[in-house]
């Protein structure tokens, strides 16, 4: 579904991305875990093109990633992003920050978006939030928001990058439930995350980075017993 090949990016001297082959199939969750300044991010961030590659090819369902215009944001509206920071509209309700996109891309109906909208918002547990604003609701909310909103786009594909790591504790949970269901439903997913639990229940594969470079590609269950990197070996033993 997603196929990168010979992806080189550097910004200035750094070579943050050398020579990534990766294929991802239909309804593959893909985890992409590594050392902090591996390049995780930035791969997430080229596969819809929030960054533009060096050299190398990105393929979404067969068509090449178009460098900019109309074409671009199309292919973008297919590819789901959630991070970190939960990037919702402040100003907009929670139903509202569901409705926008599918309205303004997708050129949706605002009746048939709201609808959508609501009933997305219940899939991640949220509908009873649907009227305030995302200042209002916990950090786990607003992730679950955040996630309702991407899937408003009918993504093929959805990237997760640290999507708990600014969560407390007792929140992690329920984003990673959502997440776990989406997975279990099929959806095409890259997730970049330090939590090893979900990795080792929900992945089909583990790739793990390290100077921007993918050095170990593995089942997580062959990567966590036995990794056959030196790099994959001495960043689990810090983690776990
Ligand atoms: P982390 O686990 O800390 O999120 P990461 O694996 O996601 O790390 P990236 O964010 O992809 O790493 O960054 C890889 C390298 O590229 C880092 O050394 C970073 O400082 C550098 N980098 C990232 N974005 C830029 C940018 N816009 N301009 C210059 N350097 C950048
Ligand atoms: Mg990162």
């Amino acid at each position: 579904l997603v196929v990168l090949s010979g992806v080189n990016k550097h910004f200035g001297a750094l070579h943050v991305l050398q020579d990534i082959d990766l294929e991802i199939a239909q309804g593959e969750v893909v985890v992409l875990i590594g050392p902090s300044g591996s390049g995780k991010s930035t791969l997430c961030r080229t596969i819809n093109r929030l960054e533009t590659v060096d050299s190398g090819t990105i393929t979404l369902d067969g068509r090449p990633l178009p460098a900019e215009g109309k074409e671009l944001a199309r292919l973008r509206a297919e590819v789901g992003m959630v991070f970190q920071s939960f990037n919702l509209f402040a100003h907009k309700t929670v139903l509202e920050n569901v409705v926008l996109g599918q309205v303004k891309v997708r050129k949706i109906p605002r009746a048939e978006a709201e609808q959508t909208a609501r009933e997305l918002l219940e899939r991640v547990g949220v509908a009873a939030q649907a009227d305030k604003f995302p200042s209002q609701l916990s950090g786990g909310q607003q992730q679950r928001v955040a996630i309702a909103r991407a899937l408003a786009m009918n993504p093929k594909v959805m990237l997760f990058d640290e999507p708990t790591s600014a969560l407390d504790p007792e929140m992690i949970n329920e984003v990673l439930e959502v997440m776990r269901s989406l997975a279990a439903e099929g959806m095409t997913m890259v997730v970049v995350t330090h939590e090893m639990g979900f990795a080792r229940s929900a992945a089909n594969r583990v790739l793990f980075m390290a100077d921007g470079r993918i050095v170990e590609e593995n089942t997580p269950e062959a990567f966590f017993t036995a990794p056959r990197s030196d790099r994959a070996k001495d960043f689990l033993s810090k983690i776990l």
